[in-house]
């Protein structure tokens, strides 16, 4: 199907501050012209961008989807170990079903905030597949390993053939990690593996890292050394493209490490303040070159999935003692989280051959008149619930507000079913 939008304010993130206005035109997958209109497109369908900031869907570079079921459950622990001591217990009793369920959800809410692309880490795989292929949204899923070698070779053997199968029929929606939790929850065996198998699958290896100084000092006391120069030692980060989520205390070698490596931090502002872990010097990083995308983490410990949100948040720590722009924090949850999951060939702007994910901003809200600067009001007005429209590989996945794929209604009802059948076991 061709889609014609038609005079829009166009935000390409291709350039700091460039805007255009006019047309965007989308033939089946793929963006087939962004600004001025090719004479010879025959549209299907017309959408009227006039009132509308037309731009990069958004890319949520870490979260754990199905944790949505403990949304505001077990809050206002005293530190990251001690919530951590609540939830794992609880996800023990977690069938797929329940999963299923939670990220149907969770994806729901993410494109109601404009997002098309996710970066998971979770257990019972095969369900967060099947969710994410139902919902019409990319993801880069992760091939989740906590503990030893032995339990590790075990969980990838239960899991591995589903991951490969997810992403060999997603038409490309669907990308692999392989995603050690913790240095606190594995052992150096389970990054062995983790590494082999994401330079077997052509994957990203994500893991969790620096969250906490609590993190740090035992890490210190144990290997002798901060968590991923450990992670070098071992050789755990050797030629493979790496992402790591939060770094929040990383030291000036690891930051030195970093700007060198294939790799990218994932900022989660939202979560590091309700778990006091700290505020990651996301400007001072960017300064030494490092790659920084977005993330909300899980729902759990945010406590939503609003990409809107987390920008807010970021662009009003990154004044802290920095000089994050908006523009830098646009590009963090759009071209920059794009790169950091290997995606930035296609999707991330808006350019003319790259797949058609983007979104389009209902300008008309009381809150973001008037409209002086497109980027400020991206980042410090803008709402989720302004998102009107949201495309992924050319496909509408919300029109309106409407989704496409879901009924609201019937996903929450389900989901308080389930978790309150998890309460019961
Ligand atoms: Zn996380």
């Amino acid at each position: 199907m061709n889609v014609l939008i038609t005079n829009t304010l166009i935000i390409p993130m291709t350039g700091a501050g460039l805007t255009v206005r006019g047309d965007i035109g989308i033939s089946g997958e793929r963006i087939a012209f962004v600004g001025r209109r090719d004479a010879s497109f025959v549209a299907d369908k017309i959408i009227d961008g006039s009132n509308h900031l037309t731009m990069p869907a958004l890319v949520n570079a870490h979260t754990h989807l199905a944790m949505v079921l403990m949304r505001n459950y077990k809050d206002n622990l005293p530190t990251l170990q001690e919530w951590l001591g609540e939830i794992f217990p609880i996800e023990d009793k977690l069938t797929p079903e329940d999963v299923y369920s939670a990220c149907r959800l969770a994806i729901a809410e993410s494109i109601q905030s404009g997002v098309t692309t996710l970066c998971d880490m979770y257990f019972h795989t095969s369900a967060t597949i099947q969710a994410v292929t139902e919902g019409g949204v990319r993801a880069n899923l992760g091939l989740t390993l906590f503990g030893d070698e032995t339990v590790s070779r075990a969980r990838i053997k239960e899991h591995e053939a589903a991951l490969k199968a997810g992403h060999a029929h997603s038409s490309g929606r669907i990308t692999l990690s392989a995603a050690p939790h913790a240095i606190y929850t594995c052992t150096a065996g389970t990054y062995h593996l983790a590494r082999a198998w994401a330079l077997e699958n052509d994957a990203v290896l994500h893991t969790h890292i620096s969250e906490t100084r609590k993190e740090v000092e035992e890490c210190i006391a144990e290997h002798g050394t901060t968590p991923l120069m450990y992670l070098k030692r071992i050789g755990a980060l050797d030629g493979v493209k790496c992402l790591f989520a939060h770094g929040v205390h990383l030291s000036d070698e690891e930051t030195a490490l970093l700007a060198e490596l294939d790799a990218a931090v994932v900022h989660n502002p939202s979560s590091n303040l309700k778990l006091d872990c700290g505020i990651a010097p996301i400007a001072s990083y960017k300064e030494r070159g490092l790659s920084i995308s977005l993330g909300t983490d899980g729902a759990s410990s945010n406590n939503n999935l609003n990409m809107f949100e987390e920008m807010h948040i970021a662009a009003l720590l990154g004044r802290l003692g920095g000089h994050l722009s908006p523009y830098e924090v646009l590009k963090m949850a759009t071209i920059d989280g794009a790169r950091s999951l290997g995606l930035e060939e296609r999707i991330g702007t808006l350019e003319a051959g790259k797949e058609a994910d983007l979104i389009m901003i209902n300008l008309t809200r009381a809150h973001l008149n008037p409209h002086n600067d497109p980027f400020s009001l991206l980042v410090y007005s803008a709402q989720a619930s302004d998102v009107d429209t949201v495309f992924c590989q050319g496909k509408i996945l919300m029109e309106n507000r409407n989704l496409v794929h879901y009924d609201i209604d019937a996903l929450v009802e389900d989901v308080n079913a389930r978790w309150a059948a998890v309460l019961s076991r």
